[in-house]
């Protein structure tokens, strides 16, 4: 079964397409601070290598520009970069001199029409994007009492506004998101507006969580509208290290057949029949396969009972038996291996088709 995608205008993020028919894009936010130079290249480049596609940096003040500009100059972003600006809108103009590939700001907390307008003539001038974002927690207090405290009405009519803003300036180049931090809230949200325009959606559910919980919360609300054909550009916060919220955007993009990227591992949820070291072994493949880009299907099987069917369907897999595993390359048994072995046996067949 594949899911139908809504269509929405296409507009490029730096190199990056979004909307129209291409694929949905997964993003993600640094969580160190820009001048703490340090952390944030390793950050970036644990980002980029575990496949973050559009990299969002908090802009917090004029000194974050300048150590953003630095780090545009030393050609560390082979992704591209977006500036997220709250409040002051001359830091977006100079995230915009500093070469950035698009701006992030909510146009409510900006401080008005001429500083909005100022902003969006500088992204035209230098081709840049905009994402205009709504958050639950922070709208505009005159509409949220014109729609008596609703919170869902108000996002939504905020978000409206907004984009007649831009269109007003004849400005198209903009994607929209409008997360709350309730799911259903974020549904009710999205599904509205994305029957109103046709702009590209970036989805999220805002202050998600923890890692456990956030990943959850994230892949019931977006997957639920993403199986509805709404969104293109994917972000899953988590109060926990980014690289883990661009892993869990790919296994919800997995899940859905939206995106083959990367490994998808099928391990059993282990019971009494199990092997002794089971959970261990798994937690090892996950270890040996995290930075494999390639799209591969791995199995790891606990037991006789579905262990061969399931390592059967995959690209590499390994159902254990008493004391021995069988290793499978594409449905096809290619050796029995004692358990004690397992782990290096399969790593060696699984280096030869990486
Ligand atoms: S595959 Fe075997 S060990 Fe794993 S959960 Fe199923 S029955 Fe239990």
């Amino acid at each position: 079964m594949a899911i139908i995608r809504k269509k929405t205008r296409e507009i490029k993020v730096g190199k990056v397409k979004v909307g129209g028919n291409n694929p949905v894009v997964v993003q993600s936010m640094t969580k160190s601070k820009l001048g703490n130079l340090n952390n944030i290249r390793v950050e970036i480049k644990n980002l980029i290598e575990c496949g973050c596609e559009l990299l969002r940096i908090a802009v917090p003040d004029m000194k974050s520009v300048y150590f953003l500009k630095n780090l545009i100059n030393e050609k560390i972003f082979t992704v591209p970069v977006i500036a997220d600006i709250q409040f002051d809108y001359k830091i977006a103009l100079e995230c915009i001199n500093a070469g950035v590939d698009g701006i992030r700001i909510n146009p409510g907390n900006i401080g008005g029409y001429d500083r909005v307008s100022e902003i969006i003539s500088k992204a035209r001038k230098k081709n840049i994007v905009v994402r205009i974002g709504v958050n639950s927690g922070s709208i505009d207090k005159n509409v949220l009492k014109r729609n008596r405290g609703n919170i869902t009405a108000s996002m939504v009519e905020s978000t409206l506004e907004y984009v007649r803003l831009l269109e007003s300036l004849k400005f198209y180049n903009f994607k929209i998101s409008a997360k709350a931090s309730s799911v259903l809230d974020t549904i009710y949200v999205y599904e509205n507006i994305s029957e109103k325009v046709d702009y590209p959606l970036h989805l999220g559910i805002t202050e998600a969580g923890p890692v456990f919980t956030g990943s959850i919360k994230s892949a019931v609300g977006m997957g639920i509208l993403l199986y509805k054909g709404i969104g293109d550009t994917i972000r899953v916060s988590l109060t926990g290290n980014s690289v883990d919220e661009v892993k869990a955007g790919y296994t919800i993009l997995n899940s859905l057949n939206l995106r083959k990227a990367g490994v998808d591992i099928i391990s059993c949820p282990t019971c009494g029949r199990t092997v002794d070291g089971f959970q261990q072994f798994v937690h090892e493949i996950e270890k040996l396969t995290s930075g494999i880009r390639k799209n591969l299907k791995v199995a790891v099987m606990g037991c006789i009972v579905n262990g061969p069917g399931e390592a059967k369907e995959a690209d590499i897999g390994i159902a254990f038996g008493k004391n021995k595993a069988a290793i499978f390359l594409k449905g096809r048994v290619i050796g029995r291996v004692d358990k004690k072995d397992a782990l290096k046996s399969f790593e060696e067949e699984l280096k030869k088709i990486i």
